[in-house]
């Protein structure tokens, strides 16, 4: 974290992010922590640095311990599982000292390709609900191709860079793997990291707001006056003036 976290940077990014989709929120989460001059823009950023910022995030707001409820797709049982951001960073480690994209080069259809990672920009541009939003995505990865094709890249390079992808960025993968205490079933299940801490800013965010509406009513302090007192203090003055 290059900057300090404020609780008003925390409720902006949550006012400006409440109508918006959630690539778009996750870009805002990222900016959040990498500060206001970053060496590249939050969203020319690779799906794998992205999540570490949000880890980063993560820890200095809320901790490292991440709760989660999911049921065993063999037995069904319900199964609490916590997880680390300790973890999930070791699962698949990003080099964030990069200052640019990774890229690689494959040969697929006769042609030599250049290609580059997802980026948050990537998801942010393309519908997902679009029925070729796979193919477009892939597409936006294709830096180069030699010799060109007239058409853009075919079927044969697009499946061969998405077969490269993981290996590029490998924290761009999330999921986590698990094994059930009951059945001793293991899977690896998804883990939507950006929407699992927009929920925990989302409720951070009301709670704030339920503080201030409690101590401008009481006192008659505006909402600057509310966040310009320490979480502790205003604790404080809450259990005083709410009883
Ligand atoms: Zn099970």
């Amino acid at each position: 974290m290059t900057t300090e976290l404020t609780e008003a940077r925390l409720l902006e990014v949550w006012e400006t992010g409440s109508g918006q989709e959630p690539p778009a929120r996750a870009l805002l989460l990222g900016a959040l922590a990498d500060g206001p001059e970053p060496a590249v823009p939050v969203a020319d950023r690779t799906l794998g640095d992205l999540n570490a910022l949000l880890l980063d995030l993560r820890e200095s707001c809320f901790g490292t311990a991440l709760l989660c409820a999911t049921d065993c797709p063999r037995c069904e049982e319900r199964l609490d599982v916590t997880v680390t951001t300790h973890e999930l960073r070791a699962l698949r480690p990003t080099d964030t000292a990069r200052d640019r994209q990774p890229t690689g080069t494959l040969h697929a259809d006769g042609r030599q390709v250049a290609y580059r990672a997802l980026t948050g920009g990537d998801l942010l541009a393309v519908d997902p609900a679009a029925p070729d939003a796979r193919r477009t995505l892939l597409a936006r990865c294709v830096v180069d191709t030699e010799p060109a094709a007239a058409d853009g890249p075919g079927d044969e390079v697009l499946e061969a860079v998405a077969e490269r992808l993981a290996a590029l960025d490998p924290g761009a993968d999330t999921a986590v793997p698990l094994t059930c205490p009951y059945c001793h079933h293991t899977w690896s299940a998804a883990f939507d990291l950006a929407g699992y801490l927009w929920t925990e800013v989302e409720a951070y965010a009301r709670r704030l707001l339920h503080e201030v509406h409690l101590l401008a009513r009481v006192y008659g302090w505006t909402e600057a006056d509310v966040l310009g007192v320490s979480p502790a203090r205003r604790q404080y003055y809450l259990e005083v003036a709410v009883g």
